[in-house]
């Protein structure tokens, strides 16, 4: 009996992955499409001084309307269109329309994209990128490009080898996620980040825990010792934020100081109150 029960469970979970396989395989297949049937936009994240509470710049982040799933979130679907290429379109498509809006706001803002380790698999991404920025008039010095450990991990030779190419642009780099992956300490250096965006999942913890303190404590020694500014990720409470001011951290950025928004929240049209801190056209930063 208690056989047949492991049995009768197996089939069950059997299906359950065919289930979720094939709800894969379709999300696969709807992606494919997303870019043409314009269902992807952008949303931009605030990044912070944490001294003086200025904007530093904001991250791009992907997002997907699917016509009968409603929101899709990347960390779903970024895993997908991975597997099956899609991402070469997507990233592409990202990048060209991030620089494209950077470009024409009035306010010289640093966008951070992210990128993904198949587009330095499988593209002459430092010919793209700087296709892009001609194309667009991006600034070089205005863009930054996100990569994680696993990128690097995937071909290190070959990662650093278009990240000096990228750099060369005047194109800025910075570790994301940092802390999370196998080898950071060695990641850090074989290459010059101009940037180490700590995990969230440090600031989660960081005013519960001792240990999370300390890991943020060390981060930051680190990033003074090798002259590379640090961003913490995930800030979602103002005694987070205090933490981190009195820790002598560089920037940072979450929910606490501004959601991802699209463009139209981020830069509201005030044209209309005459406030004298409307002067790039009319195109203010709101204050949160
Ligand atoms: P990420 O690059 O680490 O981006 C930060 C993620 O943390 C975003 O999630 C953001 O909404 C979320 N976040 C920001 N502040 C807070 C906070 O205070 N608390 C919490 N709990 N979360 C916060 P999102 O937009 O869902 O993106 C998830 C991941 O998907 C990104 O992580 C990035 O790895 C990937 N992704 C997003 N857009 C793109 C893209 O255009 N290309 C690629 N390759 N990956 C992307
Ligand atoms: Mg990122
Ligand atoms: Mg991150
Ligand atoms: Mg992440």
């Amino acid at each position: 009996r208690a056989k047949a029960d492991v049995g009768r469970a197996v089939c069950f979970y059997e299906s359950k992955m065919d289930e979720a396989a094939r709800a894969r395989h379709m999300l696969a297949q709807d992606l494919r499409r997303a870019v043409e049937l314009e269902q992807l936009d952008l949303h931009y994240q605030v990044q912070t001084s944490v001294s003086t509470g200025e904007i530093c710049g904001y991250e791009v982040l992907v997002r997907w309307h699917h016509p009968e799933r409603g929101a899709v979130p990347p960390s779903e679907f970024i895993p997908i269109a991975e597997e099956s290429g899609t991402i070469l379109v997507i990233g592409e498509w990202v990048l060209r329309t991030a620089c494209r809006e950077a470009a024409s706001w009035d306010a010289p803002y640093k966008i951070a994209v992210n990128l993904s380790p198949v587009q330095f698999a499988h593209a002459d991404l430092a010919k793209l990128v700087h296709a892009i920025l001609l194309e667009t008039g991006l600034p070089p010095a205005r863009l930054e490009l996100e990569i994680t450990e696993s990128t690097i991990i995937a071909d290190k030779s070959r990662t650093l080898h278009v990240l000096r190419q990228i750099r060369a642009l005047g194109v800025t780099i910075a570790i994301d996620d940092f802390g999370t992956g196998y080898s950071s300490l060695d990641t850090l250096r074989s290459f010059p980040f101009d940037k180490i965006k700590l995990d969230r999942s440090f600031m989660s913890e960081v005013d519960q825990s001792i240990q999370a303190k300390a890991i943020v404590r060390a981060v930051l020694t680190l990033g003074k010792s090798l002259d590379i500014p640090v961003l913490a990720e995930g800030v979602e409470t103002d005694h987070q934020l205090e933490i981190l001011r009195v820790e002598g951290c560089d920037e940072a950025q979450g929910f606490f100081l501004g959601r991802p928004k699209p463009v139209e929240q981020i830069f509201q049209v005030e044209a209309a109150n005459g406030d004298e801190e409307a002067s790039f056209s009319g195109r203010v930063p709101p204050q949160r």
